[in-house]
């Protein structure tokens, strides 16, 4: 009987030897006044194969100077939320990402974009649906937070008050590029033949959509607050009206001081039937799941046995930074105030 004390802690040893997830983890304890940033720019059909180097180039480039913006909000003694802000706006004004300037077109030829972003410190939160007036939706969700009751207004509504706030407004035109509409007509002409988890094949040829270039960040601060944010232009050729899980609260967003935050990218659908971001949060608040199991189980176990796709990035509360992916890449980075900090795209390597 005495002995059983002690075989429950060699067990426990064991297992805990054993709780090797696939993603990557970076640690680091926290200590006072450390800060941390990580953002992403979508997941899915990402192999060193679909980029030449000159787009791989400028990819990195971006997340790093998104991350950078991010960081030195956050060195100077910023809040989170600002900070998430900085990296975020700086992905919307890029073509390269599925946000604001890079957004897909749905299935009418038009862009609607959604966006959200949560205070861990307060669980404030704030959000926009289907807007394409709004030049960086991101600011219209912070605003939602900020400065009405609700935490998600849609289209019109979101447009008006955004105005009235003094949010930047650009025509429609501002968000025409030619390879989302390339994208879109290609989905829409050409009949899918193969289906192969990393990318469509359309009659033999490659399809550069099959990818989900949506953007999000999370931050901790000096002071321990954390805050997540994510845009988005949702899926190309999505029907009008379609909402992603972008905007929906516990599903592509989330942050929470107790737990973590997150940010989310992929096939928006199924990080809303699995309220992805929630579950990830509390597998690790009531199951004590550390952040890499309860990613892997939420990617890997609930949303990808369900047919879905993405990735997550998160900060806990100790400043630790965490992703996972179930896709075969995800744009992505972080930085640290001790000093770490990377940028990836592909596999995950440490
Ligand atoms: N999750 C987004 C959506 O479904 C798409 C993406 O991540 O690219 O709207």
């Amino acid at each position: 009987m005495k002995k059983l004390p002690l075989l429950l802690l060699v067990l426990f040893l064991i297992i805990s030897c054993n709780d090797k997830t696939s993603n990557e983890k970076i640690k680091t304890k926290r200590t006072p006044n450390s800060f941390a940033i990580v953002i992403h720019g979508g997941a899915g059909g990402i192999k060193p194969a679909y980029f030449t180097e000159t787009q791989q180039e400028a990819y990195t480039q971006k997340l790093e100077e998104a991350l950078n913006a991010g960081y030195k909000v956050l060195e100077n003694g910023g809040i989170s939320l600002d900070a998430i802000l900085a990296a975020i706006n700086i992905m919307e004004d890029s073509p390269l990402f599925n946000a604001g300037k890079g957004a897909v077109y749905n299935s009418d030829g038009n862009q609607e974009m959604d966006a959200a972003i949560m205070d861990g410190n307060t669980l404030n939160a704030g959000a926009v649906a289907g807007v394409n007036h709004i030049k960086n939706p991101i600011l219209a969700a912070r605003m939602v937070m900020d400065s009405s009751k609700h935490v998600l207004l849609s289209g019109k509504g979101a447009e008006i008050m955004a105005k009235k706030y003094g949010i930047e407004m650009v025509d429609s035109a501002y968000f025409f590029t030619e390879k989302r509409m390339q994208q879109l007509k290609k989905l829409q002409g050409k009949e899918i033949t193969t289906l192969d988890h990393t990318a469509f094949l359309i009659k033999n040829e490659l399809i550069d959509d099959h990818k989900y270039g949506t953007v999000g960040a999370v931050a901790i601060d000096k002071n321990g607050n954390i805050a997540a944010g994510t845009s988005t232009g949702g899926m190309t050729n999505k029907k009008y009206g379609r909402i992603g899980d972008v905007p929906i609260i516990g599903a592509g967003t989330y942050a929470n001081n107790l737990t973590c935050g997150i940010s989310a990218t992929g096939t928006g659908e199924y990080f809303i039937r699995t309220v992805a971001a929630h579950e990830v949060s509390n597998l690790i608040k009531y199951k004590n799941y550390t952040p890499s199991k309860a990613l892997n189980e939420v990617l890997f176990n609930q949303i990808g046995s369900l047919g879905g796709e993405g990735g997550m990035i998160l900060i806990d509360k100790h400043g630790d930074v965490y992703w996972d992916f179930n896709s075969s890449g995800m744009f992505r980075g972080y930085k640290k105030s001790n000093g770490e900090s990377k940028i990836a795209m592909f596999e995950k390597t440490n």
